[in-house]
């Protein structure tokens, strides 16, 4: 017996023992080689003028035998000689550039999910086979060889009979063991659907030999009671397709088409928003065919979402989520990338592959941003639906990276507009601004319509400015994110100063406060802690008496979401607030007379009510709730 050498066997018990469930890849490994295979020998015979090699006869066999519990993955390819069966199944190749290391690093290893990523080739028949006998006859030799080995120490190599040229790869499935399940492996139906999930776009045709019941023809002499016989009969059956739709050319596929892949691919039951084709040449060569769907999926936002693209090598599935091609922000793009450049072994440097998918993934960025721009730019009805479904996760995208995708994704952004009824872009809402705007205002709250109506948004609103009212949870933190958009910068309306009082106004303002300085302490002071002051606004709409404003870093949207949280995830930070009170109201006189006239129960009265007015307003919950009914009483008296 010949030994494997060191790294083989590491990889191989690394394999057979790995916390990896999904086994069934061996299959698309094997046939990848087998197609492989096929490759070799056809160019080899282009390059000999071998006019005995026809294209169309080479082929894929698959067969599996219940008793003997094996599965034999057969090709008429290249094939192998003794030596190559010892150089290419006694070693795994290059594997120079993976270091296994003992003790951590080799659990850390089984969590890389390495045969998930990349593959690993021939070694993975021994995930479910206890012995794997392979024969093979090479291109232009008489003599065929048997490698076997039980995947532990080493393997035999023996002089063997072959038909004609190519490769038998035998796998002696193990014994089932608990959950372990390899019978089912020998299930022509389960062979088959493995090859249409992994291994459908293969370019030869792999075929089985399947019993398929069949009715019997009808006796000529049949009465009217016929009924129908059936009979097992053996049919050979070609189980992929072999064309990939995202190798052709957009113009000879229809939408249609392009919608059946879509759907019965991503399990989706509607025609997706947008169908996206890739072409790339030069350095690197791919093909992507991506699709932007019109539903998020209930499981979204779960964790456990599984985003990503699925990566495609010569046609050869290697990876179903692969997470590297999509920036997290478009997670909910769908598609394909089939690149000949990657290839399947993890032996291949690894960082070479994490460089190519980057330039991919920094490619695709760019084309569904611009998608989703048309979109935006030539059917906004559709944009608005799209936004609905898919807007939390750009949202997301922009805080998460602290506003560093601004430059994507700033521009993808709609709100609705107070003054305009509809959902605008920032670079709109800057456009009606003009340029002596100096800040893009926002208010954030749980609904758009009692946004519309707040103090402070009815104060911007007055002095001619829109409002963008934000009424997504994220929408207060993507926007803080944001920063700034054209040279404005974004502003809360309920986060203190709004910047807009012309001069007088302002004048007008400090002149009140200073003149009203004693009053407002002792105001402030019967009031609860929150209101860190209280202060003159005479620029509030005629029909508002009082607001409230933030002091400090926490904006009242966040103050609503915090008190959406739990009590003991709402952090140390205590909001702060500012009472403002409208100096031009009637409501501001009483209080006024009240106090210079020294009935201060009654000033103490009419001030809390202004102040749980502006609370109520803003949508934040009353301290006391019974007392504020009592005290709007006791005016009715
Ligand atoms: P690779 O990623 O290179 O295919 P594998 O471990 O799967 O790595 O296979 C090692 C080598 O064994 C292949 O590169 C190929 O030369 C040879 N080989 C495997 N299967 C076949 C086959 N069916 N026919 C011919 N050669 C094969």
């Amino acid at each position: 017996m010949r030994k494997f050498k060191t790294e083989s066997k590491k990889l191989l018990h690394l394999m057979v023992h790995s916390i990896y469930t999904n086994r069934e890849i061996f299959l698309r490994e094997l046939i990848s080689n087998a197609s492989d295979s096929l490759d070799k020998l056809y160019m080899k015979s282009l390059e000999n003028d071998d006019k005995s090699i026809v294209r169309g006869d080479l082929e894929i066999l698959l067969k599996t035998d219940k008793d003997a519990r094996t599965i034999t993955i057969s090709d008429n390819g290249i094939g192998m000689t003794a030596e190559e069966l010892e150089k290419n199944l006694g070693t795994i190749a290059h594997s120079g550039s993976l270091e296994f290391k003992e003790g951590e690093d080799a659990k850390k290893l089984d969590g890389i999910d390495i045969i998930g990523q990349f593959g690993v080739g021939f070694y993975s028949a021994f995930m479910v086979a206890d012995k794997v006998t392979v024969i093979s006859k090479a291109y232009g030799s008489d003599q065929a060889n048997m490698w076997e080995s039980d995947g532990v120490e080493g393997y035999t190599i023996s002089e063997a009979e072959r038909d004609g040229r190519g490769t038998d790869v035998i796998l002696h499935l193990r014994d089932d063991e608990g959950e372990d399940d390899y019978t089912s492996f020998l299930q022509d139906y389960t062979i088959r659907s493995l090859v249409r999930r992994y291994s459908d776009y293969i370019h030869y045709p792999i075929r089985m030999d399947a019993v398929i019941s069949k009715p019997k023809p009808k006796p000529e002499d049949a009465g009217d009671d016929y009924k129908t016989e059936y009979e097992d009969v053996v049919e050979r059956e070609t189980l992929n397709s072999m064309i990939p739709i995202w190798t052709k050319k957009r113009s000879e596929v229809t939408d249609e088409e392009y919608n059946e892949f879509y759907k019965s691919t991503f399990h989706d039951n509607e025609d997706p928003l947008r169908i996206i084709t890739l072409h790339a040449e030069g350095t690197m060569e791919y093909d992507a065919l991506l699709f932007i769907p019109k539903k998020a999926p209930y499981d979204l936002y779960n964790k456990d979402f599984k985003s990503g693209l699925a990566l495609y090598s010569s046609n050869v599935m290697i990876m179903e989520h692969c997470e590297d091609l999509l920036p997290d922000c478009f997670r909910f793009v769908r598609g394909v990338v089939d690149s000949a450049d990657l290839n399947l072994n993890i032996s291949r440097e690894m960082l070479q592959h994490d460089r190519q998918l980057k330039a991919i993934e920094r490619r695709i960025e760019k084309k569904v941003k611009s998608e989703l721009a048309d979109i935006r730019d030539n059917d906004r009805d559709a944009y608005v639906k799209f936004f609905e479904e898919f807007g939390p996760t750009i949202k997301y995208g922009i805080y998460s990276t602290f506003g560093a995708q601004g430059d994507l994704l700033n521009d993808l952004l709609i709100f609705d507009s107070a003054k305009e009824n509809k959902m605008i872009t920032l670079d709109e809402y800057n456009q009606a601004a003009g340029e002596d705007q100096k800040h893009i205002y926002y208010a954030s709250g749980d609904s758009v319509e009692r946004l519309a109506k707040a103090p402070s948004t009815r104060a911007v609103l007055d002095a001619g400015y829109d409002v963008l009212l934000c009424s997504d949870n994220i929408d207060e933190f993507c926007l803080m994110s944001v920063r700034e958009y054209g040279e404005k910068d974004l502003k809360n309306v309920a986060a203190g100063d709004l910047d807009l009082e012309d001069e007088t106004d302002k004048e007008d303002a400090e002149r009140l406060n200073e003149e009203n300085k004693d009053f407002f302490t002792d105001m402030q002071n019967v009031l609860p802690e929150d209101i860190t002051k209280v202060v003159a606004a005479p620029f509030l709409s005629d029909d508002i008496a009082s607001a409230i404003v933030a002091d400090g870093p926490m904006s009242i949207g966040m103050e609503k979401y915090m008190n959406s949280l739990p009590e003991s995830q709402r952090g140390d930070q205590k909001p702060q607030h500012i009472l403002q009170l409208n100096t031009t109201h009637a409501a501001y006189k009483k209080l006024k007379e009240a106090y210079d006239g020294d009935d201060i129960a009654k000033a103490e009265t009419l001030i809390k009510i202004l102040y749980d007015q502006a609370l109520l307003a803003e949508g934040l919950p009353l301290g006391d709730p019974t007392e504020f009914n009592q005290a709007v009483l006791s005016l009715m008296e």
